[in-house]
């Protein structure tokens, strides 16, 4: 059997890259870089106040209360060319730029109008409420590197420099597909003895989406070897990666894995995990191709393991797999030393987990409920309660509800 490390190592070394596109911030959310991005110009690009108040000289304020002239009033985008001299203030809004012999901000909360003066009732010391020209970023300074994947706030950042459309790796299309001659569409009313609905997909689709992808749905394809062999061909020929659940296990009608067998290059692995144990991967032609095994888990788990940072990898992204914490497993579970066991595990406090309910490869309600999953290593058969694990979180959205949330 192949170690899981290895397993990951050898998909993510064999991925194909992505090509560079130039795409508008619109439309690269989840996006990687593709080379490192340099601020152009200081973010501020000027100093300018950081509260709504009058911009002073602080040593007019040494001694407080203290009344000033207004000479001026600026409201944000408005620039003065005039000149704060000893004993007068120009009453300015937040964002608005310093005016030149300004040094401090008075916060309005602070002053009191006097007909055309200002009251200051609070000394400013150098710098009080006033953002720097480049205080958040230099000019010059790299501000995302090549690798780095685009969320919502990089986005911000990019634009808040004028890079209005980055360099990245293009957005790759991914087919994704069922087979058996068992799954039926999950709109099926009434479903036949024997026939089960196809609960794989609608969850690819979903892991692809979460990861950003274009995703290509091919449907169910039953076990009908030059059925599937085509539809296989077609889906390699026109996407950057194939995604396929059922039929790389060891039973005659695991057809997946005989149409690849004579079709390209492409390797079966026994990994030494749980769930997911069975897995294929490998190229028709050029285009990566992941057979994940059926049972709705094991098919996440390979997912997750696999399939996500393999695209990752594809995209040039440098950070490829999810992020894992410590905490402590309220029970205590065996599992079995030859393989890393993937628990399903929900958050029973800050910092301890608890089995998310029913374990075996097929318990998609368990997955459902669960926050992430523990990672029991290889060579360990046996973690009692209270035992500290690795958990890998596998998601990102909501697990509190109102009533969990702490009063911060
Ligand atoms: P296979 O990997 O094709 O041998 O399938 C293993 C198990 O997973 C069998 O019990 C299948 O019925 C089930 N299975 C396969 N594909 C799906 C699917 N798309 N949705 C739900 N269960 C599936
Ligand atoms: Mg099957």
């Amino acid at each position: 059997m192949k170690r899981l490390a290895a397993a990951r190592r050898e998909v993510i070394a064999a991925m194909p890259r992505i090509a560079q596109a130039e795409v508008p911030l619109a439309l690269a959310r989840g996006l990687v870089l593709a080379a490192d991005v340099v601020a152009p110009h200081p973010v501020p690009p000027f100093t300018n106040s950081a509260v709504d108040g009058y911009a002073v000289r602080a040593s007019d304020t040494a001694s407080v209360p203290v009344e000033l002239r207004v000479t001026g009033d600026l409201p944000a985008g408005v620039v003065s060319s005039a000149v704060i001299t000893p004993g007068t203030a120009v009453r300015i809004m937040t964002g608005a730029a310093l005016p030149g012999g300004a040094d401090a901000m008075v916060m309005v909360e602070d002053t009191v109008v006097i007909g055309d003066r200002v009251r200051i009732t609070r000394s400013a010391a150098p710098g009080d409420h006033v953002r720097t020209a480049g205080g958040d970023i230099a000019a010059g300074a790299v501000v995302l590197r090549r690798g780095d994947r685009l969320g919502p706030v990089h986005l911000g950042l990019l634009a808040s420099i004028g890079v209005a459309v980055p360099v990245v790796s293009r957005r790759p299309v991914v087919a994704v597909l069922s087979t058996g001659d068992e799954i039926q569409p999950p709109d099926t009313a009434t479903l036949r003895p024997g026939m089960i609905r196809d609960a794989n997909r609608p969850m690819l689709v979903g892991l692809l989406g979460e990861l950003g992808v274009e995703v290509r749905d091919l449907g169910i394809v039953p076990d009908d070897g030059r059925l599937l062999r085509s539809t296989l061909e077609e889906a390699a020929a026109s996407c950057d990666a194939v995604v396929t659940s059922g039929g790389v296990s060891m039973g005659e009608h695991d057809l997946v894995k005989q149409v690849l067998a004579g079709l390209g290059r492409v390797e079966f692995w026994q990994v030494a995990m749980q769930p997911a144990k069975p897995f294929a991967f490998g190229f028709l032609g050029g285009t990566p191709l992941f057979g994940l095994p059926g049972n709705p888990v094991s098919s996440m788990v390979a997912f997750e393991q696999f399939v996500r940072p393999g695209l990752l990898a594809a995209m040039g992204a440098t950070r490829l797999f999810r992020p894992r914490i410590e905490a402590a497993l309220a029970e205590p579970v065996s599992t079995t030393p030859e393989k890393v066991v993937f628990l399903r595990v929900a958050f029973a406090g800050p910092n301890v987990v608890r089995s998310a309910g029913g374990q075996a490869s097929n318990v998609l309600s368990a997955l459902a409920a669960a926050d992430g999953l523990a990672v029991i290593p290889v060579g360990v058969g046996a973690v009692a309660a209270g035992d500290r694990v690795a958990v890998e979180l596998f998601r990102a959205d909501e697990s509190r509800t109102l009533a969990e949330a702490t009063d911060d």
